[in-house]
């Protein structure tokens, strides 16, 4: 049965090759959602290894961060970009996890990164929850998880009302809104805990600078920030 099944997967595979998630090229294989050369040619950050890197940066005089990391740097019509559109619309949550993995073996190596506690994904819409069946920021924080050897509190951290309405109103009242509709849950669960707050893209930073602000308001928390890519 096994080395039936096997000739029929690759006679499946031969017909309908799995396409690499970034270049759309086929993969080969010992080669999984992501080719040999797109891992090695992404265009990573390497932030891990500037503390005072842009998306720390972009949080200076807001919120306080132990550390922030973005994996790659956003292009438009760019791998990345592929990457990104075949994990959020195409339901393949399978790439969200192992962006998290790639991202977490870098930060394993960091002195900041490597005391994370919990992770604690930016809450989706609910009504977009329940289109994708899956936060995408929950999938990067379970790769994360595995290889900082941390939690992740999907559900602590809420949107509790939507944030329509948000077009004709100045940054600062947007960002006023913003503050008003996440909340803590469960405060003892993150209290005294080094918690990375995880999101897909890093743009405004605005709804990272919104959850933050109210994650801080737990006693004792430190907190870090980690997205997959950084657009400008
Ligand atoms: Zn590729």
């Amino acid at each position: 049965m096994n080395v039936k099944g096997g000739y029929l997967a690759d006679f499946v595979s031969l017909l309908f090759p799995e396409l690499c998630a970034a270049c759309g090229e086929s993969l080969v294989a010992n080669e999984h959602l992501i080719c040999t050369s797109c891992r090695i040619t992404l265009p990573y950050t390497n932030f891990h290894l500037q503390p005072d890197n842009i998306v720390a940066q972009q949080f200076w005089g807001k919120i306080i961060l132990e550390g922030g990391f973005a994996l790659f740097y956003f292009a438009k019509g760019g791998k990345v970009q592929n990457l990104m559109h075949r994990f959020k619309y195409k339901g393949q949550k399978e790439i969200g996890n192992l962006l998290g993995e790639i991202a977490g073996a870098q930060l394993i190596k960091n002195e900041v990164f490597k005391t994370v506690d919990i992770i604690v994904p930016v809450p989706l819409h609910k009504k977009r929850l329940r289109q994708r069946g899956y936060n995408q920021s929950a999938c990067f924080a379970e790769g994360l998880a595995g290889q900082l050897n941390a939690a992740v509190a999907e559900y602590n951290l809420v949107r509790p009302t939507a944030t329509e309405t948000q077009t004709h109103k100045s940054r600062f009242d947007r960002y006023e809104n913003m503050q008003e509709v996440f909340s803590v849950l469960n405060p003892e669960e993150l209290k005294n805990k080094h918690v990375l707050l995880v999101d897909d893209v890093i743009t405004t930073g605005s709804t990272l600078e919104a959850c933050g602000a109210q994650l801080l308001k737990v006693e004792g928390l430190k907190l870090s920030i980690a997205t997959i890519a950084y657009a400008e």
